[in-house]
């Protein structure tokens, strides 16, 4: 016998996102498996009643009893299904929203690991075959709830028909039969454990050939741009049509396995199912039990043989279905392992913060080589730091470090004389406003984005907006910070150029008045005028905060107090523009001259 322990754990844990579910659907299937029994039952005694030509009112009151039961099974059951179905809703968005939490919870440096992300895609890919997982478990159980219901009232019913054959006694044929409709069944369940993990086998080969089906519909952005261009659509058809042709052979080649597998078994039931009857009609002519009651109990034995086939065949796909469960598990089970200190941080309206980098070293998850080598350096209160060097050289890192999105391989990162990793999280990344590259808007009101919260100061928004340049376009919304963003969720909604996204998020960074500001290409996406717009009123955006700067283009970090020049993962070099230009062997002079050549 299986032990089940996977299935009772990932149980649990389902069962908690709605505690009411499975009782509901646990009441629903007594109902349900209730209206055959007791149409049977009735049936059973009006052909009695008929056949013994009993009075006109014995008659009536069974009518009546039909009609009554009927109705009051359909309506209870009719509840419980619209019972069911929204708290089947219920649990599908609590278990998606806990999927959710647990993503937001993990830290960045798990979200980013290879191995998570395997973790996240398998379990997404896996509910696509089939629903295997939590959605498959959950049906299973509702089918097991279904047969033990069914099962329970088949015995019941057939210790009444065992109570008849006392009255004639066991004949040998009897005994016969029922020996052989009980043989039948147990080979049909031994059969059908093999088969349940063959079959699940042939499903293996179908449940890869999906995989890569699904991958493949994720990575064609078929609307793209580029794919028109360049005419992608003959080469992604190409590749589709070999996916299906695989996709059609996996899926016949099962079919074909399967149902080869299945003949014996539907041999073996049919046989079973034969022999209930010739029991029933058997004992029926030793008189054993009235005419009637020869409905009930074959359509009793007919169920009962069903239901046991089924019961064995779900408590083996509960079994197939445990690797699936394992890897929801152990989604579940990732563990945070940045260290979480409690130094509270200080709340300093004069925002005096230093940071020092402590030869800082660090190389990603899976990844041999440093991204970051022995970094020194030390960022003063107030001060504009430029951080410029070639794709690859480390700086987008050296940010991320800073924000504790990780933590470093070597060395210590310091903030006013402590180590950043004893500072309370949530306190420590409260000091920083960042605008990242690849940074994200939401499809919200305008307001709710520069705010970042539910509801803002309408004239701080309105000022910061102005000021980094998106006067223009603000002037033209008719609902001004309560025009949505993007049209996902709003037709009213506007769509945003890059350039504009970029100056909507340039002022969530500084709605945030964090003491700390960080730009990483934070005018990439800006033309020319705005770009030299923003830098001619840069310090007086910046204000009295500490700002650093991720910039290719070197004009722009020339009104920085310093440069940290990153080649390699390393700082080559420190200093004013001046300083860096004067030294023409370095790597900033090279950088420099690089672009300016243009310009000459
Ligand atoms: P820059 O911002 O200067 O362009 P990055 O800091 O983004 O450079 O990258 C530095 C190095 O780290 C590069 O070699 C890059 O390929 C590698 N890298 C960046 N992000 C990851 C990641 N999540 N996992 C593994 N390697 C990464």
């Amino acid at each position: 016998m299986y032990q089940y322990t996977i299935t009772k754990k990932a149980l649990a844990r389902y069962h908690a996102y709605h505690p009411a579910y499975f009782p509901i659907i646990f009441l629903k299937e007594v109902f349900e498996q209730l209206s055959p029994y007791f149409n049977l039952w009735i049936s059973a005694e009006l052909v009695t009643a008929l056949y013994e030509k009993r009075e006109r009112e014995n008659l009536y009151l069974l009518v009546l009893i039909t009609i009554l039961g009927n109705f009051v099974i359909q309506v209870a059951g009719a509840f419980l299904r619209r019972a069911s179905d929204t708290a089947r809703e219920v649990l599908d968005n609590n278990e998606a929203a806990a999927f959710y939490q647990k993503t937001l919870s993990l830290d960045y440096d798990k979200i980013e690991d290879p191995k998570v992300h395997l973790l996240r895609r398998k379990i997404r890919e896996n509910s696509y075959i089939n629903s295997y997982g939590v959605v498959f478990m959950r049906n299973l159980i509702e089918m097991l709830f279904s047969c033990v219901i069914d099962i329970l009232f088949a015995i019941i019913l057939f210790a009444e028909m065992i109570s008849f054959l006392s009255g004639v006694g066991i004949k040998w044929l009897g005994l016969l039969l029922i020996v052989l409709m009980v043989g039948f069944t147990a080979v049909n369940i031994v059969l059908q454990a093999r088969n349940t993990k063959k079959s699940a086998k042939s499903w293996d080969r179908v449940s890869a050939v999906m995989l890569d089906e699904n991958r493949l519909s994720t990575g064609f952005p078929r609307t793209g741009m580029d794919n028109r261009i360049y005419s992608q659509q003959i080469l992604i058809n190409k590749i589709y049509e070999k996916s299906n042709k695989a996709h059609f052979q996996a899926f016949s080649e099962a079919y074909r396995k399967i149902f080869a597998l299945s003949v014996p078994n539907i041999i073996l039931f049919k046989l079973s199912e034969f022999c209930s009857y010739l029991v029933v009609c058997f004992y029926c002519v030793l008189g054993a039990f009235p005419v009637g009651s020869l409905i009930k109990y074959v359509g009793y034995l007919g169920r009962l043989t069903e239901s046991v086939g089924n019961f064995f065949y779900i408590l083996n796909s509960l079994k197939t279905n445990e690797q699936f469960l394992a890897t929801y598990l152990e989604y579940f089970e990732v563990k945070n392992e940045m260290y979480q200190g409690d130094l509270a941080v200080e709340k300093r309206s004069d925002k005096q913060f230093e940071i020092m980098f402590r030869n800082v070293s660090f190389a990603y998850a899976g990844t041999d080589t440093c991204a970051l080598k022995e970094i020194n350096l030390e960022i003063k209160v107030g001060e504009r730091l430029a951080v410029v060097g070639e794709n690859g050289s480390g700086k987008t890192t050296f940010i991320k470090l800073l924000c504790r999105l990780y933590d470093p391989t070597e060395g210590e990162i310091l903030m006013n004389d402590f180590n950043i990793r004893k500072y309370d999280y949530r306190q420590y990344l409260d000091l920083f406003s960042v605008v990242f590259q690849d940074y994200n808007l939401l499809a919200m009101p305008l307001g709710n984005n520069v705010a970042s919260s539910a509801e803002w100061d309408t004239k701080k928004a309105e000022k910061l907006l102005c000021e980094v340049g998106f006067s223009e376009r603000y002037a033209g919304m008719e609902a001004g910070l309560n025009t949505p963003l993007y049209k996902d969720f709003d037709e009213e909604g506007i769509n945003v150029s890059g350039g504009e996204a970029q100056k909507i998020a340039l002022a969530r960074a500084l709605y945030k008045d964090a003491p700390f500001i960080i730009l990483d290409e934070p005018t990439a996406a800006l033309d020319p005028i705005a770009e030299a717009e923003i830098y001619s009123k840069f310090d007086e955006i910046v204000g009295d905060r500490t700002a650093i700067y991720i910039s290719h283009r070197l004009s722009s970090c020339r009104f920085c107090d310093k440069i940290a020049v990153f080649d390699h993962g390393r700082i080559v070099q420190v200093g004013t523009h001046e300083e860096l230009l004067s030294n023409t062997d370095g790597k900033y002079y090279e950088l420099w001259y690089a672009q300016a050549q243009y310009y000459a």
